[in-house]
Formats: C-alpha cells, sequence, structure tokens
C-alpha cells in the first residue's frame, strides 16, 4: 500500500485553513455575507458558525440550496409572464403559454 502526506501549509498560495471570525465582524458583515446577490448565492465554512469544518460547509451549502429551491418554487408560483422580468435567464425562453 503506498501513502502520501503534504504538509499543506507548504502549498504555495495558500493563505491559510479557514475563515476566522471576530465577533465584530460576525455582528457587522456576517448577515451580509449570507444575503445572495441578486442570482449569486454563496456557500462554505466561512458562511456557518461551525467553521473550519467540513460540517460548516454543508450547513452553508444546505442554507443557500434551500434558499434556490424557495425562489424557484416562488417564481413559478408568480406565473409564466413574470419569468422574464424575475430572471433574466428566461429571457427568450419558450414556456409554453398560449
Ligand atoms: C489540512 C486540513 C485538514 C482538515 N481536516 C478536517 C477534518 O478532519 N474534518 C473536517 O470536518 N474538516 C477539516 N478541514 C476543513 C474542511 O476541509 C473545510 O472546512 C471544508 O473543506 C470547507 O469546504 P468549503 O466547501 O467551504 O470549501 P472548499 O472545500 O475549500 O471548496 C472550495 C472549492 O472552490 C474551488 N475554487 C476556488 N476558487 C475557485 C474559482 N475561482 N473557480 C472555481 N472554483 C474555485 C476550490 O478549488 C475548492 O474545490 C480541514 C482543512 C484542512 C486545510
Amino acid at each position: 500500500m503506498n501513502s502520501y502526506s503534504h504538509h499543506w501549509a507548504l502549498t504555495p498560495y495558500n493563505l491559510g485553513m479557514c475563515a476566522e471570525w471576530t465577533p465584530e465582524n460576525r455582528r457587522t458583515h456576517y448577515m451580509t455575507l449570507c444575503k445572495p446577490d441578486d442570482r449569486i448565492y454563496f456557500a462554505g465554512e466561512h458562511m456557518s458558525y461551525i467553521g473550519c469544518w467540513m460540517a460548516g460547509a454543508f450547513e452553508a451549502s444546505r442554507a443557500a440550496v434551500q434558499a434556490l429551491h424557495t425562489r424557484a418554487l416562488s417564481n413559478v408560483a408568480y406565473g409564466e409572464r413574470s419569468l422574464p422580468r424575475r430572471n433574466p435567464a428566461f429571457s427568450g425562453m419558450k414556456t409554453g403559454a398560449s
């Protein structure tokens, strides 16, 4: 059996292992980071309270997917005619509406 060992801190351009939040930054910037920027949703351990762990990455990813899902459902509920206005990605797409 072969094995491989690597000191990750010696990897070029690696600036650290994970995000470090100060209590002040949590108060002032955390909620802003958690909000999507229009159609761009962020996820990662840095967006959780379980920083530096895979569990934090899972939790933040789940929250982002859940928010996307809720948004997609609200677009459907709004009706097909509103799709191009609410989401430019749908403009020009045939919706099947008569
Ligand atoms: C040495 C080490 C040991 C660890 N051990 C553990 C452990 O035992 N248990 C544990 O729970 N956690 C551990 N962690 C932490 C865990 O690995 C991270 O918390 C987790 O991987 C973070 O997931 P993430 O999705 O937020 O980010 P990442 O896993 O870093 O994923 C980000 C991805 O984005 C990609 N990317 C970056 N820039 C771009 C770009 N411009 N375009 C496209 N893709 C891009 C990267 O290549 C990467 O694949 C360890 C971390 C390190 C460094």
